[in-house]
């Protein structure tokens, strides 16, 4: 494209809330095959909720939720934000004349007062956090963290995880000092724009697929929901620019969606990079496109942009 047509369509993208780094980005979109979504906080919501706290043990309810939360507390991942809220709810409901005092200010005047103190706190990537809590060490993540620290799953423990990952949900499971002692499920709703913008781009003739780090039953129940058949889960945050670089090496040109720090080596990677605007700062320098306004319907229009303006100029 000229200099004039690309600085033109960098305009249009930018009123519509689609920032495009450079001409060159411009031209690869109209080119894409096919594209690749993270799913947590890109294909969904990113707002994470609780939907059931299970315990295995026999702690009790509130001192389970604290442990977790405070496990939890210094995790920047949407997962443990979820758990930081619903503890805090729970506790804040748990006191009598805590009520009126919701009403009169809202729950934000609620500290994490409550919390215990951590120690050796460690966040690992694709499983979850590590830490240790009165001594005791404290695990909460997935089956894989579970598994490296030699922690049995019993199979009604297992029987209800499933449970929740037939239904969308991810379980996450919580040891003590390598004894599992209870299960959180978390519900994150698709975005509302989701399952149209996957219609319209296979319509396109673009070839959507989904990518992510969570385990293969709730990622299937997820992309079913949302109509992508191309489903690659249990993906540790490097092998997501190891997915863009096999679908590159077939001879297709790839375009990632994502909004973490985990997708930001994907990101780069990809031939066109499309960055979620409330995404981290990290994957927003990665990316080649930025959408602004975290929309997946501005996909499509990153894409006709290309396509329209590159079609005019020949
Ligand atoms: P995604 O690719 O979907 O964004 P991540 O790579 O961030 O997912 O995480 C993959 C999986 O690792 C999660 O589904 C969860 O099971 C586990 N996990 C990661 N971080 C945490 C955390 N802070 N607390 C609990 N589980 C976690
Ligand atoms: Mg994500």
């Amino acid at each position: 494209a000229t200099p004039t047509a690309v600085m033109v369509a960098t305009g249009v993208g930018a009123n519509n809330g689609v920032l495009i780094k450079g001409g060159d980005a411009l031209e690869k979109a109209q080119k894409i095959k096919h594209v690749i979504f993270d799913k947590t906080g890109t294909l969904t919501q990113g707002k994470a909720t609780v939907t059931t706290a299970k315990v295995f043990s026999g702690m009790d309810r509130g001192e389970f939720l604290t442990l977790v939360a405070s496990a939890e507390s210094s995790s920047e991942h949407p997962l443990a934000k979820a758990i930081l809220e619903y503890a805090r709810h729970f506790h804040f409901f748990d006191e009598p004349s805590a009520t009126e005092d919701a009403q009169n200010h809202g729950l934000e005047s609620k500290s994490f007062g409550w919390l215990h103190d951590v120690a050796g706190f460690s966040a690992l990537p694709g499983q979850g956090v590590q830490c240790f809590i009165g001594g005791k060490k404290i695990l909460v993540g997935n089956r894989k963290l579970m598994m490296e620290n030699s922690v049995t799953i019993a199979d009604h423990v297992e029987g209800f995880v499933v449970e929740l990952e037939e239904s969308a949900k991810t379980g996450i499971l919580v040891a003590c000092d390598n004894e599992l002692i209870g299960v959180v499920g978390v519900a994150d709703p698709l975005k509302r724009e989701a399952a149209v913008v996957i219609e319209g781009l296979k319509k396109m003739g673009v070839n959507p697929v989904m990518v992510t780090g969570d385990n293969w039953r709730t990622a299937k129940a997820v992309a079913k929901e949302v109509g992508i058949t191309d489903v690659r889960a249990e993906v540790m945050p490097s092998g997501k620019a190891d997915v863009i670089r096999s679908f590159q090496k077939s001879g297709s040109v790839v375009a990632m969606v994502g909004d973490g720090i985990n997708d930001s080596p994907a990101l780069a990677a990809a031939d066109v990079g499309m960055a979620i605007g409330a995404g981290t700062d990290i994957a927003i320098e990665a990316a080649d496109y930025v959408l602004m306004k975290s929309n997946l319907e501005d996909v499509i229009t990153a894409i006709d942009l290309s396509r329209k303006t590159l079609a005019r100029i020949r």
